[in-house]
């Protein structure tokens, strides 16, 4: 019996999990470790947080996909992994060995340089810790103690999510007005996007009365308030960091090969560039050579052909090249049931496009929901 290791139930992880489901392997015994039963997805995120999705619409729930996989699924964090020992350390202390595991835990927003923010502001991941900051949040409001809310990062996830708290908010008709600030040390905002993109949000932030920071980068936070490297002091009453993603620090130390940004190095079948047996994918890891952001597309469109290597690897088989696509179709929601499409230097928004990303993403959730059933 050989033993495949799954950390993290993220992206690309739960479509291994329907694959090994649907084709299942005789002589394969598969533990996925995950330290909350329910995996959140990215694109529906924000729509949660805005008050379109309840948590269930936005979760994938790990035990139902691991028992179709006929996983055992241990619900807790790998603090390490010996990639020469080909074992994984729990964060109970008990260590698990493997033939071939694969990696897929995902990142969160860097902090670095920017005193007193494990304090006082947020990260947008881990989730679970997020969403039962922002419900917290949300009985603040009500209790009209929030007169300003910050939020640290300008990329697409810092500006979607800020104005899926703006929307949420406002629509709690409170008395006290809460004021919106976006900080980014970009120039601009998205700038990952093309200028047509940019100007539709930019018009949305300053209709909803945002108050845009960029070029200014936060070194400090303290409670009620963030500093900037210009001298400013910003009031905020809440502050939250959707400032990229930097990778999970246990990873160093493991022995498997990490880029300068401590992301697991890979090749393109998916696979460490040291350890034949160790897979990863998703944000913890980079491929080599390749250029493409930290985004949940990329991680799931890394499922498949992870599932087949893992697959391959088992058996003995060559592997399969996985290319990331050099552009991707990104759907950035504006707080209420409106969303703006960015492909390449093209851009177009309306109340259809939220409605064409609702569709997309209640797709891709149904396929977790009842995996025997999808193709
Ligand atoms: C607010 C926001 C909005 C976003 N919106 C979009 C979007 O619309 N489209 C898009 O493409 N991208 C979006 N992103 C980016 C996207 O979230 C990430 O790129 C994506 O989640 C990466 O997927 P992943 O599989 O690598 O990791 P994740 O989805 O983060 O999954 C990681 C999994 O590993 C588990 N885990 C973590 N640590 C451990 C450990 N030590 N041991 C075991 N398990 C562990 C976690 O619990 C989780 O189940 C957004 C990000 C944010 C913050």
């Amino acid at each position: 019996m050989k033993k495949l290791l799954l950390l993290g139930g993220g992206h690309a992880h739960v479509e291994v999990l329907r694959q090994f489901g649907r084709h299942p392997m005789a002589d394969v015994d598969i533990t996925l470790v995950s330290p909350d039963r329910h995996t959140p997805y990215s694109g529906m995120l924000p729509g949660l947080v805005a008050g379109h999705y309840d948590f269930g619409d936005a979760h994938i729930d790990l035990e139902p996909l691991a028992r179709f996989a006929g996983a055992r699924f241990l619900q807790i964090n790998a603090v390490a992994i010996d990639a020469a020992k080909h074992s994984a350390r729990l964060a109970d202390g008990s260590i698990l060995n493997y033939d071939v595991a694969s990696i897929d835990v995902g990142s969160t927003p860097p902090a670095k340089g920017l005193a007193g923010v494990a304090e006082h502001t947020l990260p947008v991941k881990p989730v679970k810790a997020f969403l039962a900051a922002w419900d917290a949040l949300l009985d603040r409001v009500r209790a009209g103690d929030v007169r300003s809310l910050a939020m640290v990062g300008g990329g697409a996830a810092g500006v979607e999510m800020l104005l899926a708290m703006l929307h949420r908010i406002t629509q709690m008709h409170v008395p006290r007005k809460t004021r919106f600030v976006l900080i980014t040390d970009t120039p601009q905002l998205l700038m990952n996007h093309a200028p047509g993109v940019r100007a539709t949000l930019t018009r949305h932030l300053a209709h909803k009365q945002v108050v845009v920071y960029c070029a200014t980068r936060v070194t400090r936070a303290e409670a009620g308030a963030l500093y900037t490297d210009n001298g400013t002091r910003i009031e905020a009453d809440a502050s939250f960091l959707a400032t990229g993603a930097a990778a999970p620090a246990w990873l160093a130390g493991s022995g498997i090969p990490l880029n300068e940004n401590k992301f697991i190095n890979i090749n393109k079948y998916l696979q460490s560039t040291r350890h034949n047996e160790l897979f990863a994918a998703g944000d913890c890891a980079t491929m080599e050579n390749k250029v493409y952001p930290k985004s949940g597309v990329y991680a799931v469109r890394q499922g498949p052909p992870l599932a087949e290597n893992l697959r391959r690897f088992l058996r003995g088989e060559s592997l399969i090249e996985y290319t990331p696509q050099p552009r991707t179709l990104a759907l950035i929601s504006t707080g209420e049931q409106h969303a703006i499409a960015s492909w390449g230097v093209l851009s177009f928004h309306g109340n259809w496009v939220w409605r064409w990303k609702d569709q997309i993403d209640r797709k891709f959730m149904a396929k977790y929901r009842a995996p025997w059933r999808s193709t």
